[in-house]
Formats: structure tokens, C-alpha cells, sequence
């Protein structure tokens, strides 16, 4: 009688994984979709000056608008596409499309900076930089108004040639940033080997750096070591006031986060009368 309990058991097992499958594979087919057709949106979400509070740049943050589903967050998603090919069909609409609409939102305030989200898979293709190239002279974005964001484990990741273009692409221009930094692998020897501008300190240590005394101090040792080599610090997921005033003293220039600003379709952006 065990014997039989425990024979079901692994057949109802069976049954979740084939349904974990399947229910994988559709999501893959349907996101094919949506790559393909029209279902895929850009946020923008501000970058400020913590002094001023002015705008210095916005962060392109893709969406799904699914048929069924409704509005999904890249959490919902980006797992399969970075699992399969889709990544960099993903990320090659979002570079286009964020070129096109961040030259829009920048024509009052040509300074200010559209900064995008790319995946390892993407920035290892051969034709990445001949990809960005195209985006910024089809949509007539200034180099020096583009950020890629990259993390520290694809940054680590990346081979010889890959770190070449990004370095041809820095030198028209274009900046780099490291994203969520402070959970990656942190080695610190690609902050003086790679052209990296920009360091994004990651929300987890904005979100206890009331609190928390040792993620204070590293995020206090990551705007000294910005400042030491001369890069932007950007604070992710600054959500009150008394964190970006902690953020303030420590000497961070530059946040992001909720207290600033959601991310906010393109479309609210730019006003309903200016659609063509
Ligand atoms: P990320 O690049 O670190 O982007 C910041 C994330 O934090 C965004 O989540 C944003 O909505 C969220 N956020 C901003 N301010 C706050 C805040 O004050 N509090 C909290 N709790 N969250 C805040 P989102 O849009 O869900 O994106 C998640 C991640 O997905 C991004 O993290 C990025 O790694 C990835 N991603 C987004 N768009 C793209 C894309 O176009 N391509 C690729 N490859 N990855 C993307
Ligand atoms: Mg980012
Ligand atoms: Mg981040
Ligand atoms: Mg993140």
C-alpha cells in the first residue's frame, strides 16, 4: 500500500514539472510574440540631482503589455528571454525604442541622458556596437547621452572583443554603468580596467541605510570610491526623504526611486497632443 501512496506521488510530481514545462514554453511562444509584434513598452523612470532636484537623466525600463495578463514587470519575464534567444531581440527593441523616444524626452534638455538595461547575451553579440551606432544615428540621440547599464557579473563575464567595442563605444561617447552594485561579485579591478562612468549603488543598501550601520558604511564606501575615481554615483530605490538626506550628506550627487518618481510610460511623458 506504501508502495502504491508513494507510485502516485511521483506521478502527481510528474505532473507539476510537465505543467511547470509547458506553462514555461507558452510563456516563451507568447513573449516571441510580443517581441515581434507590439506589445512591448518602455518606462522612464527619473534620475536626479539630490541638490537640485533636477532632472539629470531617466532610466528605460521595459514592460509587457500582455493581451491577457495585462501590464507585467520584467520579473515576470526576462528569466525566459535571457534562457533563450529572445534576450537580444528584447534588448535590441528596447535600444531602438529608447534612443528614439529618449531623444524626444531630451529635446528641451539636450544634457540630461537616456540610460538602458543590457543583458550579458545582448553585449556579446558581434554586431552590439554596430547595433548601437545604428539606434543612435537612426533616432539622432547624442552618444554622450546614452548609459548603458551592465552588471557586474555580465561586466566579468565579457570577453576581449566585447570589452573592445564597449571601449570604441565609450571613446564616441557613450557611457557605462554598473548596476546593482554591491551584489554582484564585486571586484573592484574592472572599475580601472573598464571605462565605467557610472555606479549605480544597488536599492538593497538604500533601503536600510537608516537602519542598518553596516550597509551604510558600504554604501558610504561606495560614493568615497566613486569620488576617488572620479565616477557618478547613482542611489537606486531612494523611497523617503530620510534616506536621500542621509544619501545627501554622505556626498551622493545623484538617486532614483520612487520619492522622485515611478517609472512612467512614454506616452504620460510626453502628453497625449504630441502623438504622430
Ligand atoms: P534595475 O535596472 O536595477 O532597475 C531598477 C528597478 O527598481 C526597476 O524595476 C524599478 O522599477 C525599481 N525601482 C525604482 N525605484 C524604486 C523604489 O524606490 N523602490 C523599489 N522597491 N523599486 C524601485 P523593474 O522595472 O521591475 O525592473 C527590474 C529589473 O529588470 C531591472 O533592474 C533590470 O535589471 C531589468 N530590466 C528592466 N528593463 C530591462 C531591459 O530593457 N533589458 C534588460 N536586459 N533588463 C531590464
Ligand atoms: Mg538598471
Ligand atoms: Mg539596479
Ligand atoms: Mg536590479
Amino acid at each position: 500500500e506504501a508502495k502504491e501512496r508513494g507510485r502516485g506521488r511521483v506521478e502527481v510530481f510528474d505532473e507539476t514539472l510537465r505543467e511547470r514545462a509547458r506553462a514555461r514554453l507558452q510563456l516563451e511562444t507568447e513573449l516571441r510574440t510580443a517581441v515581434d509584434g507590439d506589445q512591448l513598452r518602455l518606462h522612464h523612470q527619473p534620475i536626479v540631482d539630490l541638490s537640485t532636484g533636477d532632472i539629470v537623466g531617466r532610466e528605460a525600463l521595459v514592460r509587457w503589455q500582455h493581451p491577457v495578463e495585462g501590464l507585467l514587470a520584467p520579473g515576470a519575464f526576462l528569466d525566459v528571454a535571457e534562457e533563450s534567444d529572445l534576450i537580444v531581440d528584447l534588448g535590441s527593441w528596447v535600444l531602438d525604442e529608447a534612443c528614439r523616444q529618449g531623444r524626444l524626452l531630451t529635446a528641451s534638455s539636450t544634457r540630461t541622458h537616456v540610460a538602458i538595461n543590457v543583458s550579458a547575451r545582448q553585449l556579446g553579440r558581434p554586431d552590439f556596437r554596430r547595433r548601437v551606432e545604428n539606434a543612435l544615428a537612426t533616432s539622432g540621440l547624442g552618444h554622450g547621452q546614452l548609459i548603458l547599464e551592465l552588471t557586474e557579473t555580465s561586466l566579468l563575464k565579457a570577453a576581449k572583443s566585447t570589452l573592445a567595442d564597449v571601449d570604441a563605444l565609450n571613446r564616441a561617447g557613450v557611457r557605462l554603468a554598473v548596476d546593482d552594485f554591491g551584489t554582484g561579485y564585486s571586484s573592484l579591478t574592472y572599475l580601472q580596467k573598464l571605462p565605467v562612468g557610472v555606479v549605480k549603488i544597488d536599492r538593497s543598501f538604500v533601503a536600510d541605510i537608516t537602519t542598518d550601520a553596516k550597509r551604510r558604511a558600504i554604501a558610504k564606501a561606495v560614493i568615497s570610491l566613486g569620488q576617488a575615481l572620479q565616477l557618478d554615483v547613482i542611489a537606486e530605490g531612494v523611497e523617503d526623504a530620510e534616506q536621500a538626506a542621509v544619501l545627501a550628506d554622505m556626498g551622493c550627487r545623484q538617486a532614483q526611486g520612487y520619492l522622485f518618481g515611478r517609472p512612467t510610460p512614454f506616452e504620460h511623458l510626453v502628453g497625449t497632443t504630441t502623438g504622430s
